[in-house]
């Protein structure tokens, strides 16, 4: 009998939204517009080089994200999507039975990643679904290696502000790395979320990481990277699967950093109807916590399963968390409309 690790016998699957056809697909935090118009050009371009293996260093990609960033090559790695960056991470720095601290809930990957390198997932409850910075600092010992701050966080969509990051990051003993989970950057308000990158761009213990999937469009492509100190990326990058970002994700996410001004005007409609579809479900009387991402947080408690069987009975699948709450991704404004018509007949 081969001997398999316990720890992942017990370990739950990953659960990606659901696909159902035809349906409003508002589960998954996804970029409702479709390709960016550059990025699709360029893709029609390159089927003649798709024989070859990509650029295992993804060297274009990388200056481009440096330059985007202002920081050297050396100090970004990219993987194929923000989860297996966030892995890499994980494996760069985790010993058997080391801890990892984040708020909970989060998003579901760090748990799973977390186990799957070895480590020891320590979950901090969530005050008012906002990640408890005290309560997380005060959870870290001489085990820890690793925490995770998700800003802003995802399932509940709120924001850490600069002055609570900031001396979280600060009180943390230098031995723990700090990854500072930015998937929903675009989306945020600048003046209520910092941007790590500008605020802890030299700290040797702070990691940022980002993705393509969410305002730049390509979740299918599978792209992230993260920032950080150039001792740590270099360890990061050991990690990688060779060739793991495809030739077709490293041109798309260079392409699509030629268009950061459909980005922004994209993320800008969004931004507005998340104003919006807040507004009208707290007329409906849902508690709505505020958003700065491109989903919205229902904290329905016991009634989380019912509402998102009642969506997918009129076509429009949501993410329930089963006894806690229903997140809610924010669609093309129809979309949204189809949605706030059965978030009304569920509250009548
Ligand atoms: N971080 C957060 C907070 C996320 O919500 C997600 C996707 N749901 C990711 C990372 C991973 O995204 P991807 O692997 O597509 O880059």
């Amino acid at each position: 009998m081969v001997r398999l690790r316990p720890s992942l016998l017990e370990l739950q699957s990953y659960v990606p939204g659901r696909k159902v056809p035809g349906a409003v697909v508002l589960a998954s935090n996804e970029c409702p517009y479709g390709l960016l118009p550059g990025v699709a050009a360029r893709l029609g371009e390159l089927t003649g080089g798709l024989s070859r293996y990509p650029d295992m260093g993804a060297r274009r990609l990388l200056e481009a994200l440096a330059a985007r960033h202002g920081v050297s090559t050396d100090r970004v790695a990219v993987g194929a999507g923000s989860s297996e960056v966030c892995g890499q991470i994980l494996l760069t720095v985790c010993t058997p039975g080391a801890e990892v601290v984040f708020g909970w809930r989060s998003f579901e990957a760090y748990p799973i990643l977390t186990t799957v390198a070895g480590g020891v997932p320590v979950r901090v409850p969530l005050r008012d679904h906002v990640q408890d910075l005290p309560a997380m600092a005060a959870a870290v010992t001489e085990r820890t290696r690793l925490v995770f701050v998700c800003n802003p966080n995802n399932p509940t969509s709120t924001p850490i502000g600069e002055t609570a990051l900031r001396a979280f990051v600060e009180e943390l003993p230098g031995h723990v790395l700090v990854v500072i989970d930015e998937a929903y950057h675009e989306y945020a308000d600048p003046a209520v979320v910092p941007d790590a990158l500008a605020l802890f761009g030299d700290r040797p213990n702070v990691v940022v990481l980002r993705t393509f999937s969410k305002a730049y469009a390509l979740a299918g492509l599978r792209v992230g990277y993260c920032v950080g100190a150039p001792e740590i990326i270099a360890q990061v990058r050991k990690t990688q699967t060779p060739f793991s970002v495809s030739a077709l994700a490293q041109e798309a996410a260079i392409a699509a950093l030629q268009s950061g001004d459909e980005v922004t005007r994209r993320a800008a409609l969004t931004i507005g109807e998340r104003e919006r579809v807040t507004g009208e479900l707290r007329i409906l009387g849902y508690d709505v916590p505020e958003s700065q991402a491109n989903f919205l947080w229902l904290p329905l408690g016991q009634d989380s399963a019912a509402f998102a069987g009642h969506c997918l009975d009129h076509g429009i699948i949501v993410r329930a968390f089963p006894g806690e709450g229903v997140r809610v991704t924010l669609g093309l404004p129809e979309e949204n409309a189809a949605f706030l018509t059965q978030a009304a007949t569920w509250r009548a």
